[in-house]
């Protein structure tokens, strides 16, 4: 890790700002999966115990302005059950209130202040705004990465106005993604899926020339499948991608990459979790139906390729997952990476979705917490967020040796 961490400042007795990911998704006020907040524990432990006084910040939701639904509480009760101790909550996150709430905290308690998102300078990265929020605190901890990617002003905007290093879960995710695509133990695997090949083009050219082979399904495949002149009835076809599609292929040869492609799938009349569906090969798609899936053909080819894989990294679900019709696809190759002795890391917001609600987390190597984020890293680029932290100082050049 290049970047300084929580463990290499002096935080005792100090006020420390923390940015969290506390972004949870939430059903009536009522918190439906706290992942996000037992993955900042570890950081919020280490500051109660080393005296700190904690200061949390989040946004949560898309916010236009303040709004009921969307406060902090719900997250506060559910962090100071995980803690067993008790979170003090601000009514804003910036000005006197908030100022107020620093003024009260003891060494070791712990502060979550109101959503950052009530006030729309935070997404702005607005310098007054990370000024004043920066004036709550003598230290920053960035332990968000779901947000590292963009430039705001609890990610970016703070850092210039306080000494600033990452959290555990930030270099957890650092670490494990770095590890994989830039250090990977070959033979090297990448699955690609999902919705769109568009969101994926920069990911694929980053991954072009580090992977031994491709593994693609997913909605995605169509446009792939068309390049090669398979009939793909009514599936979403990105016309515009056909290019790209069938240039990839050709690099991919070139570079002597196996570069698989689904050999059956699954089709149905409507994306409908009731439609009437079929399994067919890729040379059998009705005009009127849709892929929804891959098929077991292409489960067992994939299985195949990725017996012999020391790293996979996956990206994007095989089908469309959220019907359990289509979900199989997805599913097999979540248990066949969960069942492989390899690194395995997943990257992407529905990817990791589907991994965790078919109880297959804990069967990963890697999955990541921040899908945008984990995203544009897998695209090669630099995250906002992670750049603005200070950087841990060269090893010394020794001269003689
Ligand atoms: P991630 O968030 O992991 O990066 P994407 O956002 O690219 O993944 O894609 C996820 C979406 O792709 C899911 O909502 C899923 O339903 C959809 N999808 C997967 N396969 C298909 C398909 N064959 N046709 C249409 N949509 C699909
Ligand atoms: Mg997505």
């Amino acid at each position: 890790m290049t970047k300084k961490t929580v463990r290499d400042i002096n935080v005792s007795g100090k006020r420390v700002l923390v940015r969290v990911d506390f972004n949870v998704p939430l059903e009536n006020g009522r918190i439906t999966d706290d992942t996000r907040i037992r993955e900042s524990l570890p950081t919020i432990k280490y500051l109660m115990e080393k005296k700190a006084k904690v200061i949390l910040c989040s946004h949560l939701g898309r916010p236009k302005g303040p709004s009921d639904e969307l406060r902090m509480a719900p997250v506060a009760g559910s962090l100071s059950h995980l803690l067993g101790a008790p979170v003090k909550t601000a009514h804003d996150c910036i000005g006197s209130e908030a100022e107020r709430a620093v003024e009260g905290l003891r060494s070791g308690d712990i502060l979550l202040l109101e959503n950052l998102r009530f006030h729309p300078e935070e997404e702005q990265n607005d310098p007054d705004f990370a000024r004043a929020l920066a004036s709550l605190a003598d230290v920053f901890v960035n332990d968000a990465f779901g947000t590292a990617h963009r430039a705001h002003a609890s990610t970016v905007g703070v850092t210039h106005y306080l000494p600033s290093v990452a959290g555990f879960l930030m270099e957890k995710e650092l670490e494990f993604l770095d590890k994989a695509l830039n250090n990977p133990v070959s033979p090297f695997a990448a699955i690609m899926g999902g919705a769109k090949i568009s969101d994926k083009i920069p990911v694929l050219e980053y991954l072009l020339g580090r992977v031994d082979s491709f593994l693609i399904g997913g909605g995605m495949a169509a446009t792939f499948l068309k390049a090669k002149h398979f009939p793909i009835g009514q599936s979403l076809v990105e016309e515009e991608r056909l290019e790209f599609a069938a240039d990839i292929i050709q690099r991919a040869r070139q570079k002597e990459t196996p570069f698989l492609l689904p050999v059956d799938l699954v089709i149905a009349k409507s994306s409908s979790p009731t439609s009437e569906f079929k399994t067919v090969l890729i040379d059998e798609v009705p005009e009127d139906w849709r892929i929804m899936d891959i098929g077991p053909k292409t489960v067992a080819l994939f299985q195949n390729e990725l017996r012999r894989c020391k790293t996979v990294i996956w990206n994007g679900p095989m089908g469309v997952f959220e019907f359990s019709t289509f979900a199989h696809g997805t599913r097999a190759i979540a248990q066949i990476l969960a069942d492989l002795d390899a690194i395995t890391v997943v990257g992407g917001g529905s990817t990791a979705e589907a991994v965790v609600s078919m109880g297959l987390a804990s069967r990963m190597t890697h999955v990541s917490t921040g899908g945008g984020a984990s995203l544009r890293f897998m695209e090669g680029k630099p995250l906002p967020g992670v750049e603005a932290l200070l950087d841990r100082r060269a090893p010394p050049v020794r001269e003689g040796v």
